[in-house]
């Protein structure tokens, strides 16, 4: 099974020249199949080695009255619902148009994952509609020229993220009953649903108290929905309602029998810690306040933050401590020295065994959820953006400025950001470290990785 991109955008823009190339002679109609809209195009497509799905929404004139835009909106709707990607395709020398910002707004809305692409930029042309593509919110324009095939390896390397995922999510999860395989970019909001739960992992060296965490957490009276008996060998999911909030968890050791031999659970429970993260949306370091912040804890926090996944740091057996000030100040002290990659990520203490701070993890868990889908206005980002250039300006190498020009949103699941600046490669680390620290202090994005690049205007 391979991933599908929907190509979208208003009608002359290249939608099924594109679609043409990109399917090439091998073009499936599928408007004779049941249940498929006449005006989606569903055909096998080929970029390079890779293989996919592509659905095309062309078939349809400018709307020009409302009838004809409601058709639109519902048509792009139910491609980018199908989709694991969308190509969201503007005409470079048109600019950007009305239309195009009623698309971005529906793309946005849904919260897709949007790879914006301004076509008819064949040579250099199109140079001014590539740059105004920025102020859609939908990140970094992709250069195309869909009749000239220009931008093809451009587009494969974005998908390439896209197809390893799928690829990776479908094998790991095939063997579990009931997992979403789902990536379920094509839900309206991040808020879980049913169809979209929270996607949780526990992680941590053994006897931290996963599982008695996770029992707890799911306890007796808890809807189970997920396969308690369909213990993979690689990681395996649960399904639970978590007091309203749909939730999975992907369990690394914690559920299955364990081994006797301590030194094979060590490692397998790096092994799976891995896996877990990768599936997560949020993971819950657990750490022994007896013994924590050992090296496994550290790596596993790590591999988390470099997945780019929400981190909360639960701090377990709370219940056995006496000296809780101290102890805590203790705690705050080596999580900000060991883990600084980890700013303001929540630290909650628990006991899994009393059940003591579990609400304060689930509040803990669902605002670092929420924080990692959030997006910043392109106004405001650039606002504050202006202000933190005028506060501290980047420094003049060789006497010459460093101009930062405009910064947009390009992502969420983490945030990422891309600045527009005259010379990225001259810019010092530290520089980025105070836009990401600033980002994160002034529009309260706490323990959320977030991602900074620096591009060249040209
Ligand atoms: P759709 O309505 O979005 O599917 O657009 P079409 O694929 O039908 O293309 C609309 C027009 O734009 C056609 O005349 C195409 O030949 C032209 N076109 C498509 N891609 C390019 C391109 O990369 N460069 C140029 N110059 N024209 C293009
Ligand atoms: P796992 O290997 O991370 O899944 O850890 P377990 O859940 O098997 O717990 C390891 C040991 O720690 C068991 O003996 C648990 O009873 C104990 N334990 C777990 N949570 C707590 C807690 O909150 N307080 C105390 N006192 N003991 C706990």
């Amino acid at each position: 099974m391979s991933f599908t991109l929907a190509i979208v955008g208003r009608p002359n823009v290249g939608k099924s020249t594109l679609f043409n190339r990109l399917v090439g002679r091998k073009l499936a109609l599928v408007d004779d199949q049941p249940g498929v809209t006449r005006d989606l195009r569903e055909g096998e497509a080929r970029l390079g080695p890779m293989r996919f799905t592509v659905i095309d929404t062309a078939g349809l004139e400018e709307a020009t009255d409302e009838s004809l835009q409601g058709r639109m909106r519902k048509l792009t709707e139910r491609a980018v619902q199908m989709a694991d990607v969308c190509l969201f395709v503007i005409d470079a020398r048109a600019g950007v148009t009305p239309t195009d910002e009623m698309f971005a707004g529906i793309l946005r809305k849904m919260s897709a994952h949007v790879i914006l692409a301004a076509n008819k930029a064949e040579g250099r042309a199109g140079e001014s509609g590539l740059l105004e593509a920025y102020s859609l919110g939908l990140g970094e324009p992709l250069r195309l020229s869909a009749e000239h095939g220009e931008g093809m390896s451009e587009l494969h390397a974005m998908l390439e993220p896209v197809a390893k995922e799928h690829a990776e999510r479908a094998e790991a999860a095939a063997p579990v009953v009931d997992v979403d395989v789902e990536d379920g970019e094509e839900h309206e909001s991040w808020e879980p649903t049913e169809a979209r739960p929270l996607q949780i992992a526990v992680v941590g060296r053994p006897n931290a108290g996963k599982s008695t965490l996770i029992n707890k957490i799911i306890g007796q009276d808890r809807l189970l929905t997920g396969p308690e008996a369909g213990i993979t060998r690689d990681s395996i999911s649960l399904a639970f309602d978590w007091e309203g909030v749909p939730t999975r968890l992907f369990d690394t050791a914690g559920m299955r029998k364990k081994a006797r031999i301590q030194d094979k659970l060590e490692k397998m429970s790096v092994t799976d810690g891995l896996r877990a993260v990768r599936f997560a949306e949020v993971v819950v370091v657990l750490l022994d306040a007896e013994i924590p912040f050992e090296t496994q804890d550290l790596r596993i926090a790590d591999l988390a933050e470099r997945e780019g996944r929400a981190v909360v740091v639960a701090v377990n057996k709370w219940d056995l401590e006496t000296e809780k000030q101290d102890k805590l100040r203790d705690l705050r002290e080596a999580f900000e020295r060991l883990l600084p990659q980890l700013r303001g990520a929540p630290l909650v203490t628990v006991s899994a065994k009393t059940g003591r701070g579990l609400d304060r993890l689930r509040e803990a868990i669902l605002s670092a959820h929420a924080v990692w889908n959030s997006r910043v206005g392109t106004s405001s980002l650039n606002r504050w953006l202006s202000e933190m250039v005028e506060a501290h300006p980047p420094p003049a190498p060789g006497g010459r400025r460093i101009k930062l020009r405009y910064a947009t949103q390009v992502k969420t699941r983490p945030p990422g950001f891309v600045v527009m600046c005259s010379l990225p490669d001259k810019l010092p680390e530290s520089y980025t470290r105070y836009l990401v620290n600033g980002l994160r202090d002034d529009f309260d994005m706490p323990g959320t990785p977030i991602r900074l690049h620096m591009r060249s205007q040209s």
